[in-house]
């Protein structure tokens, strides 16, 4: 299963690519990760320089972790396939053609799966421990806390919850959008 590194201005690419099942960086959140624990003095100066920071992270992680890389910028993208990278360059502003951009290059596979966390690219499991003791969580519906019928899935890392909802539906939506794109 491919393995994807996206720039920061694809965020909502690498979003959708996660409820995709694809295992999926996003840069702005490994970068601003870093750059929270700097100096605040510091800020401008990183903020100056971070579209060099960008580039240069982007291409270690696609390096090291055998990611393909996924881009708005079309000199990062020359320069990824001069690095021997596998690189795809996404010329629309517009994600269902983002994503169908991405279908056509190299073939991904346009469903809905429910096995990584949208937040934070974690492992997404069915939840089957006790409901009842859920109740703290704020965005959790009261429905289901006691139904069973209703599953629900955990991200094994961040510890977010997901069930099928409207925003399930608005999603399938998307999906169909897209498939149907030609
Ligand atoms: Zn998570």
């Amino acid at each position: 299963m491919y393995k994807f590194v996206v720039d920061r201005m694809l965020c909502r690419l690498g979003r959708w690519l996660r409820i995709f099942g694809y295992d999926t960086r996003i840069i702005n959140e490994e970068l601003d990760d870093k750059r929270s624990k700097k100096d605040l003095t510091n800020r401008r100066l990183v903020a100056h320089k971070s579209k060099i920071c960008d580039d240069d992270l982007l291409i270690e992680i696609a390096k090291k972790d055998g990611r393909i890389l996924v881009t708005r910028d079309i000199a990062l993208h020359d320069r990824s396939i001069k690095n021997n990278l596998k690189s795809v360059y996404i010329g629309s502003n517009f994600i269902e053609r983002q994503i169908f951009e991405l279908k056509q290059a190299i073939g991904i596979e346009v469903a809905l799966k429910m096995t990584r966390c949208t937040i934070c690219n974690g492992d997404v499991k069915l939840y089957t421990s006790n409901r009842e003791e859920l109740s703290y969580i704020d965005y959790m519906p009261e429905r289901l806390l006691s139904d069973k019928k209703e599953r629900l899935w955990v991200c094994t890392k961040c510890g977010q919850f997901y069930w099928i909802g409207n925003h399930w539906r608005m999603m399938r939506l998307m999906v169909e959008k897209v498939n149907d794109l030609r």
